[in-house]
């Protein structure tokens, strides 16, 4: 099975990749199951694709409720027959210096970006393995990658998602499962808008996204490429960044 027909769950498909990405996917003929916490988006966007005859569900989910997750897994399961791609998308940044000491900020990028993860990982599992097959994509960062000053726990937090699916993909040689770790680098989104609690830093960061990012749907072909390979070749880990990029 290519993408075509397959039943694919997507977190953060309110805006920027998750949305470029929940396009790209209907128009090739994935069913896909939309999760986030803004639903008038995810409306529309279910209308738009299924007014284009593609096939789309939407259902309210805050990454951070283990609930939800279950939620959205359940929606693929009833509506469409099964799940068959987790893509672990929805993610936050709150960047600044560790002299700052954003203890608010840092605990919602550790909720969001792993726990949010984790409770995609916790509810969709059961569901591969009583499948037996399924795949596991999340988006991490090219932060992870290099290091720089101001995203310290941002990329300490994509790096834990890296590990934990690494460790997820040692256990899970029997072949049901494939993983996929996507490291995105500049993309122009609206993540910056929601970014950056200093005004300084937030100018600098925007500035270099609209001099060097690149467009979501690159990332979204990325996506599709891995999801679209025979189920017994794993497309492990994929950097997409603007060619520019440092
Ligand atoms: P956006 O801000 O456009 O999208 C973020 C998405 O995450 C939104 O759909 C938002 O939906 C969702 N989200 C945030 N918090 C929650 C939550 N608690 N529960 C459910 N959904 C949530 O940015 P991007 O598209 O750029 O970001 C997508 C992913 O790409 C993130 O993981 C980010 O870390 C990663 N990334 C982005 C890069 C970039 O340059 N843009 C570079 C590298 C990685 P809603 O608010 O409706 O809930």
């Amino acid at each position: 099975m290519t993408i075509h027909d397959k039943i694919i769950a997507i977190t953060g498909a309110s805006s920027g990749i998750g949305e470029a990405t929940a396009r790209h996917l209907a128009s090739r003929g994935a069913a896909v199951v939309l999760g986030a916490r803004r639903t008038d988006r995810l409306e529309q966007l279910v209308e738009e694709i299924t007014a284009a005859g593609g096939r789309a569900a939407a259902v309210r989910v805050d990454v951070t409720d283990p609930d939800d997750l279950h939620s959205l897994v359940d929606r693929a399961v009833e509506g469409f027959g099964r799940l068959d791609v987790l893509v672990g998308n929805a993610g936050v940044s709150r960047i600044s210096p560790m002299t700052d000491v954003d203890v608010e900020g840092w605990s919602a990028m550790v909720d969001v970006n792993v726990k949010g993860v984790l409770n995609g990982i916790a509810a969709a599992l059961p569901v591969f393995r009583a499948q037996g097959s399924g795949h596991l994509v999340t988006v991490v960062s090219t932060s992870g990658l290099k290091i720089v000053p101001t995203q310290a726990v941002y990329a300490g937090t994509k790096n834990a998602v890296r590990t934990i699916v690494e460790g997820l993909r040692q256990e899970s040689t029997d072949g049901v499962l494939r993983t996929t770790s996507i490291s995105p680098g500049y993309v122009r989104t609206e993540f910056i808008d929601s970014a950056l609690d200093d005004p300084r830093l937030r100018e600098q960061v925007k500035q270099t996204m609209a001099e060097l990012g690149i467009d979501p749907t690159a990332v979204a072909r990325a996506i599709a490429f891995a999801i679209d390979q025979p189920d017994d070749v794993e497309i492990g880990d994929l950097t997409i960044r603007p060619t520019r990029q440092g």
